[in-house]
């Protein structure tokens, strides 16, 4: 299962695409978190992943991490949680750096590229001050791994931004501009679906030389998904079933990009809902109208089992919030899975093949489909297999 807690939908930063903040915002209280922990206390009985999201969650401060972690390490020890955050870090520092270390939460944040490309698209000053935070996480080993946002204007850059993080060794995964259920002011910056497979297949070009030097979460997540025949990402999988986002105020969503919008509100975490009450709620029953509309409509999609028609979130965001089509990057799956299926097709012939010669020569032959087999790499270091194995 993987809680999302929106600590605040307040941001400091004014990032031009953004859909998912606001100026003022209120933050949890701890009393709050404590009712977060006792919801979940006999909601589900699985592993849990808690990622904290935004707004920016770090607004929420130390002493509201310090209660968090505890209470939810100490009563919900069963559920096995572990931890994540996105955040822009700017308001790290050494105190929070050290309490994050201590749970070894891994960290996301979003950076575009370059400092010109970034500052453009997110505001001047967010560079830097990403930067200062990035310093202080790293100084006391936290894993960073950076997120790209795409826009229509950041993609004709895209060999520039992929060498930024790739001479600066920052790990990398690619996010494309969305449009938004919200409101419109971020749709001028929407990356098109067909740029956004371009974009993908130039990336896992790029990857197949340097997997040894930077790592591409996408292209990880994709090829292993395709080999393994399963989505590894919450938008190539059925997130409806085990994904749920908890707002500042308590408030229970599908997701964190529905919180604070009324039509997908699923009750609040001092009601205790069940988990059956909540798979009986609107904003669910629509979320599973959506998964059956996929099983229809990509039906025919030799990817459907590890696509799952996307995010419903995209889907719904495009169609007034009705099931009516697929998420809109579809082109965009297609192309890359297209791919991905085609040399992990070729890799496997090839490695047949050598285990064909291998039995004409010996009898007492051993099965090795990591066989290393310069005709099936063509010029590239690495196969999609070496990075699905990854
Ligand atoms: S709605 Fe989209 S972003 Fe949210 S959990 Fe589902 S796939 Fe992920
Ligand atoms: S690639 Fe497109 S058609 Fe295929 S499963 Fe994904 S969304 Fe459906």
């Amino acid at each position: 299962m993987h809680i999302m807690i929106v600590p605040t939908m307040g941001c400091p930063a004014n990032c031009s695409y953004c859909w998912n903040s606001e100026t003022i915002s209120e933050v949890m209280t701890t009393d709050t978190m404590d009712d977060i922990a006792d919801w979940l206390k006999d909601f589900k009985d699985e592993p849990t992943t808690f990622t904290f999201h935004g707004g920016e969650p770090l607004l929420a401060g130390y002493d509201f991490y310090e209660h968090a972690l505890n209470e939810l390490s100490t009563k919900l020890k069963h559920l096995y949680p572990a931890y994540a955050i996105q955040t822009n870090l700017w308001q790290m520092d050494d105190k929070i750096a050290e309490l994050f270390k201590k749970y070894e939460i891994p960290i996301g944040s979003s950076l575009d590229g370059p400092k010109e490309l970034n500052d453009r698209q997110r505001g001047i000053g967010y560079y830097d001050k990403t930067l200062a935070g990035y310093e202080i996480a790293k100084k006391h080993g936290l894993r960073v791994s950076f997120i790209s946002t795409f826009t229509n204007y950041s993609i004709k850059h895209k060999e520039e931004i992929f060498e930024f993080f790739k001479d600066n060794g920052l790990n990398l995964k690619i996010h494309p501009a969305l449009p938004s259920i919200k409101d419109d002011n971020s749709d001028e910056f929407t990356l098109d679906p067909k740029d956004y497979g371009e974009l993908m297949l130039y990336l896992l070009d790029q990857y197949l030389d340097l997997a040894d030097t930077i790592e591409l979460k996408n292209m990880d997540h994709l090829c292993k998904g395709v080999f393994m025949k399963r989505g590894y990402v919450c938008t190539y999988v059925d997130c409806m079933d085990s994904t749920f986002a908890i707002g500042p105020d308590g408030k229970i969503y599908p997701c964190y990009r529905f919180v604070d919008m009324p039509e997908y509100e699923m009750g609040h975490v001092k009601d205790k809902l069940s988990f059956e009450e909540i798979m009986n709620t609107k904003a669910e029953k629509l979320l599973h109208e959506y998964k059956q509309f996929v099983d229809e409509d990509c039906g025919d999609c030799k990817h459907i089992d590890y696509c799952r028609g996307g995010c419903p979130y995209n889907a719904l965001a495009v169609s007034d919030n009705e099931v009516k089509n697929v998420d809109p990057h579809c082109e965009a799956y297609k192309m890359i899975f297209d791919k991905i299926d085609e040399l992990m097709n070729q890799r496997l012939e090839f490695s047949f093949e050598d285990l064909d010669k291998t039995v004409e020569k010996d009898f007492n032959f051993t099965l090795n489909v990591g066989l290393d087999n310069t005709k099936a790499k063509g010029n590239k270091k690495f196969t999609v297999m070496d990075i699905a194995m990854k």
